[in-house]
């Protein structure tokens, strides 16, 4: 048995109640043999035990009151995953979906995606089992200022740094930050995706989305291709999605559909990112409770809407295929309707929409597939670069943050090829991302000491 397999039993094991922190460390561990091989040290230090352990976990009551005045309580937690390269840094996710096994999963691909990034930011990730879907402001609000009343004791700008995630956007983070305000008396960069009048940064809200584009931009330029004429389809039609449908749109491409929980939308002209981001609006205003993704058709009347799981844009024929909604909506059955139907290229916007089994059929059948991990870094890179504003009291100019923003995707694309070629896995992108981010974690932890 190999010392990645010993250490993926004997995580097995430990975590038998966590499948989905057993899915991505299945899914890393089994990837990282030639580096473990290269680097005995790795083994003799121990590197895996303690990569695959979180440094820390908290765990907590979160009371507040509904607007009838009734008591509720959700649980809260963070777990501070990595911080051999930086402080801990990763989103909040409110949604009942959420427990810790979840958020360990998060955590881990958290540490390797924000190394890939370049910039100093180790791995954290955090959130609640409280479903905002329904709440009303007022609501939404109280259960976020409890949230930070107890949050704010583990974080700062030096130690851990959260900001969104599924279900947690501006106006969640910005509860957050004035409660963090009210109670340490410090106003500090502790949080990211802030608004842009208190140390929010400019292209923040593009920075997932625009992201995408350019690593899958990148690696078809380096083919001798571009986005120009392809033909793209979307899964989900949130922050990521929107920014994705309008960057492919500026590079050539026309994006054939996108989806929500209620259906998918079809739209011969190509999907207008504009309508996409009027109907996201209504839908997190909270004041129309009946949005869908349907409404995309009273600005677009020639558009189709599908009432049916919003999979159903994975029968589409296309060149290149984005999931942007989240974790393990790309099966295997619709790996291979896209295979069938001459899909050349997978981007993954959002954190592991592939499952392992669809991941190995793209690798198998010559699809180049670009892992989350690296694909949908560009929102937490942007984060790392509000970081850096907050900290010299600026705030630089939208154009200054996407020409970064673009540079190190672009940057990181190559870093993950190199690194498969390196290896002998040219064309490998999953193991060459997590490789490529392993790597300098662990070069950190070994000269850190035990
Ligand atoms: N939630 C985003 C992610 O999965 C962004 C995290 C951040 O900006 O810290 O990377």
């Amino acid at each position: 048995m190999s010392y990645a397999e010993r250490i993926l039993e004997e995580l097995k094991a430990k975590n038998a109640d966590q499948p989905e922190f057993i899915q991505a460390a299945t899914e890393i561990l089994s990837t990282l043999g030639p580096a473990l091989d290269a680097h005995p040290e790795y083994e003799e230090n121990a590197l895996l035990e303690r990569f695959v352990e979180p440094e820390r976990v908290v765990m907590f009551r979160v009371p507040w009151v509904d607007d009838s005045g009734k008591v509720q309580v959700n649980r809260g937690y963070r777990v501070e995953f990595n911080s051999a390269i930086g402080p801990y840094k990763g989103g909040l996710r409110f949604n009942p979906t959420v427990t810790l096994g979840m958020l360990k999963f998060l955590g881990l691909e958290q540490i390797l995606k924000n190394s890939l990034t370049t910039l100093p930011m180790g791995g954290g990730k955090g959130g609640s089992d409280f479903d905002p879907k329904g709440k009303s402001n007022n609501e939404i609000m109280h259960f976020c200022q409890s949230f930070m009343t107890e949050l704010c004791r583990h974080i700062g700008p030096n130690t851990d740094v959260p900001a969104g995630d599924l279900g947690v956007g501006g106006r969640e983070v910005a509860y957050m930050f004035g409660q963090y305000k009210r109670i340490r008396n410090e106003w500090t960069g502790v949080l990211t995706g802030k608004g842009l009048s208190f140390g929010g940064s400019l292209a923040r809200t593009e920075a997932t989305g625009y992201g995408l584009v350019y690593f899958v931009d990148e690696y078809l330029k380096s083919n001798g291709d571009s986005f120009e004429g392809k033909n793209v389809v979307v899964h989900g039609s949130g922050n990521v999605a929107i920014y994705a449908v309008q960057k492919v749109s500026q590079l050539g491409g026309k994006v054939l559909a996108c989806s929500d929980t209620h259906g998918w939308v079809e739209d011969p002209e190509g999907i207008n990112y504009k309508v996409l981001e009027n109907v996201y609006n209504k839908k997190r205003s909270g004041h129309d409770k009946g949005v869908t993704l349907a409404m995309y058709l009273d600005d677009r009347p020639n558009a189709i809407w599908h009432a049916e799981d919003g999979r159903g844009v994975w029968q589409l024929p296309c060149d290149i295929a984005l999931p942007c909604a989240r974790e393990n909506t790309l099966l295997l059955e619709d790996a291979q309707a896209l295979v069938a139907n001459g899909c050349k290229v997978v981007g993954e916007g959002a954190n592991m929409p592939s499952t392992i089994e669809a991941t190995n059929y793209f690798l198998e059948n010559g699809v180049a597939f670009m892992p989350g991990k690296a694909a949908n870094a560009g929102g937490v890179l942007v984060s790392g670069l509000e970081m850096s504003q907050n900290a010299e009291h600026l705030s630089w100019s939208f154009e200054e943050v996407d020409g970064k923003l673009e540079q190190l995707m672009r940057g990181m694309f190559h870093n993950v090829d190199d690194t498969a070629k390196k290896y002998g896995h040219e064309g490998n992108f999953v193991m060459g991302a997590n490789i490529a981010g392993f790597e300098k974690v662990a070069d950190a932890m070994i000269a850190q000491g035990v």
